[in-house]
């Protein structure tokens, strides 16, 4: 490991005067940020440790979550609030890593958790998103695990967490402190696809820090899921997973739907496409069948992973007809 200083910071001010220094690195649990140290994929010079900023998750008026970026992940799954009234939130959280890393990892360091591409974390591997330019070997490698959607030239990755795939298809909003102050990002949008720059994997600007995720309230009659595919039962990144939010009518048809897939592009993937054909439709397998196909139209799986489409195809399906069954 390469030798850096620590800084623990009290406030979100402190901690983003000191993470505008160049080489510095917001440190939450660190079970992601530490174990890249060791392999000396990520150097940096200074460390901002931000697990003493907000841990609170606050109820607001309009039935809302206000979730502060230093609460760990096992008390965001744990919550209330969050058990009733966003399911798919809490689902996501408790299939994702183990217990003692639930207990540690925080709700900003699980967003920005880097890929798990294996060859990312190999350096003897060439790998655009390590060292931009060298060159990519999962392209024509051992590609099972990666990207179907949204990939490029350059890089086939994945975004690991189970976490954000829930807060896509719940429409969270981030927030963010930046040394002039602050701003908000939807969660969607704060992940990029690779295109020419895979090393730069987020909208967000050297030293802006997360300070709070934030959940719109739903209308109460909506089901939500998380359902992951995987090798393992447990202790695996998913192959694919869907998180879904469904109001369905007492009449049967789709009042409102949210989707979002996981493991199958290098961000959330919210789907997009499926929502446009299944809005205003009978909540019936044929309408989930054709939303699933408009969304992976445009797939294109690699050597290994040609197996994904037909998961995600399958796990869509699935996960909707669940919840249009709980609903009816
Ligand atoms: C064995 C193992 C299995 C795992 N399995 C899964 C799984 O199945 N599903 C899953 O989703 N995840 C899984 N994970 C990943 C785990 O969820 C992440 O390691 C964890 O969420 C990261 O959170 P952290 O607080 O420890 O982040 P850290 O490691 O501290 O930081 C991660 C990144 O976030 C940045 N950061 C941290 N906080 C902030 C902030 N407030 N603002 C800006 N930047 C910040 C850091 O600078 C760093 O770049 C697994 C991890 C391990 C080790
Ligand atoms: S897929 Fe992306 S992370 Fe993996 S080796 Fe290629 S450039 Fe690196």
């Amino acid at each position: 490991m390469t030798p850096f200083s620590y800084a623990r910071a009290g406030d979100a001010a402190t901690a983003t005067r000191l993470g505008m220094g160049a080489g510095a690195k917001y440190l939450g649990g660190g079970t992601n940020l530490v174990d890249l140290m060791r392999e000396t994929i990520e150097q940096p010079d200074s460390l901002v440790d931000v697990t003493g900023l907000s841990r609170t998750i606050e109820e607001r008026d309009d039935g809302g979550l206000m979730i502060g970026a230093a609460v760990r992940n096992t008390a965001v799954a744990e919550h209330r609030a969050v058990r009733e009234r966003y399911p798919v939130l809490a689902r996501a959280i408790l299939s994702g890593a183990s217990g003692q890393i639930r207990n540690m990892a925080t709700v900003g360091g699980n967003i920005l958790q880097r890929t798990r591409c294996p060859y990312f974390y190999d350096d003897a591997a060439r790998c655009n998103k390590r060292t931009p330019g060298a060159g990519c070997d999962a392209i024509d490698g051992f590609n099972r695990t990666h990207a179907i959607l949204g990939a490029s030239p350059a890089c086939v990755a994945t975004h690991p967490s189970d976490m954000c795939v829930a807060l896509a298809a719940l429409g969270a909003v981030v927030h963010l402190g930046n040394a002039t102050g602050a701003r908000t990002l939807p969660l969607v949008d704060l992940h990029r696809l690779p295109a020419g720059r895979p090393e730069v994997e987020t909208l967000l600007e050297p030293g802006e820090l997360i300070t709070a995720v934030e959940l719109p309230p739903l209308p109460c009659a909506v089901r939500s899921t998380y359902r992951k595919v995987r090798d393992r039962a447990s202790y695996a990144f998913a192959l694919v997973s869907v998180a879904a939010v469904l109001d369905r009518s007492a009449d049967g048809m789709v009042r409102d739907v949210r989707l979002a897939l996981g493991g199958v592009a290098h961000k959330p993937w919210r789907a997009f496409a499926a929502e446009a054909v299944l809005r205003g439709r009978p909540a019936d397998e044929a309408v989930f069948r054709a939303a699933a196909e408009a969304e992976l139209a445009d797939a294109a799986p690699l050597r290994d992973n040609g197996f994904k489409v037909e998961l995600a195809r399958r796990t869509m399906v699935a996960v909707l007809n669940d919840l249009a069954g709980e609903a009816a």
